[in-house]
């Protein structure tokens, strides 16, 4: 079946789905989008990731000029009509076009296109083995910067910091805040296991709220595992007894070694595998049906 792009109120082919040069979205990194997931042909928590779309939308003061209810039947129609039962859902508005200056103003259509598609992240062996990660040099952007809440076309912070991992010959990186507390990963947020507690850092550390960050904490709850925001330093990182990363595409990894300290015995916990078994009930059961 040939692939189906929404773009701007149509289907087209990937070969037909192009944009301006003049798109303030390429020229500015000025737009916001979503990456969802799908499993059993089903979409998993799409109104959360279309509520975080017009957060995001909102605080960069960009109209979408679809309401709500109207791009969650897009994007459903979108998955429908590519056809697989499993697949990663990309929904991008842009500012759209406008000239060569910043004003937003110059762009009176927003750009809006939904690509359906597969997506790897990490090879398999990271997630029967554990993946080794590293802090780096560059921040995660301060909220008074730009806001990491907001999922925006702006990911050369996120991009710097994984260039500076894979420079080390590691595949993630783990961003510190100005003041060096964890934040999250360049795609993901980060949990440790501590005192038996689950813990992820609290959201005034700056991190992008994870829909996937949600779902753990949640089935965390639910298994009647301890779970706290609490600010994690390297020295509570390297001393934890497990680690992972949560994301909409990486879904739970675990992590066995950070800046060359063994996380635990080094092996995948049970915690982090009690939650992944937790985690894959649930997506095999819930979602948005498009099939
Ligand atoms: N942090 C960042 C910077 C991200 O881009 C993402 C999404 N890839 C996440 C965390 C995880 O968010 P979610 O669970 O909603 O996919």
């Amino acid at each position: 079946m040939e692939q189906k792009i929404f773009l701007n109120g149509e289907f087209v082919s990937k070969k037909e789905a192009r944009i301006s040069v003049y798109d303030h979205g390429l020229l500015y990194g000025d737009g916001v989008f979503e990456g969802l997931r799908s499993y059993n042909g089903r979409i998993f928590k799409l109104q959360e990731h279309m509520d975080r779309l017009y957060k995001s939308a909102k605080y960069i003061c960009l109209d979408i000029p679809l309401k709500k209810e109207k791009l969650i039947e897009t994007v459903i129609k979108t998955a429908h009509l590519n056809g697989y039962t499993d697949c990663y859902i990309r929904v991008v508005v842009t500012r759209g076009e406008g000239d060569l200056g910043l004003d937003p103003d110059k762009c009176s259509n927003p750009t809006i296109f939904i690509i359906v598609d597969k997506i790897v992240l990490y090879p398999d062996k990271f997630y029967k083995e554990g993946m080794e990660v590293i802090t780096v040099p560059t921040q995660r952007n301060a909220s008074h910067n730009l806001e990491p809440q907001v999922k925006s076309l702006n990911y050369l912070n996120n991009i710097l910091a994984k260039i500076e991992a894979k420079n080390a010959g590691f595949e993630e990186a783990i961003m510190l805040n100005r003041e060096g507390f964890i934040t999250e990963c360049t795609g993901d947020n980060i949990f440790i296991i501590e005192g038996n507690v689950l813990k992820t850092p609290p959201a005034y550390m700056g991190f992008l709220g994870g829909i996937t960050r949600k779902v753990v904490m949640e089935i965390a709850e639910k298994l009647s595992i301890g779970v706290r925001e609490e600010v994690i330093s390297r020295y509570n990182l390297f001393n934890a007894q497990e680690c992972f990363l949560t994301g909409t595409a990486a879904e739970i990894i675990p992590i066995v070694k950070v800046d060359g300290r063994i996380i635990g015995d080094g092996k995948i916990g049970n915690v982090t595998n009690k939650i992944r078994t937790a985690f894959k009930k649930l997506i095999e059961k819930e979602g948005t049906p498009y099939l």
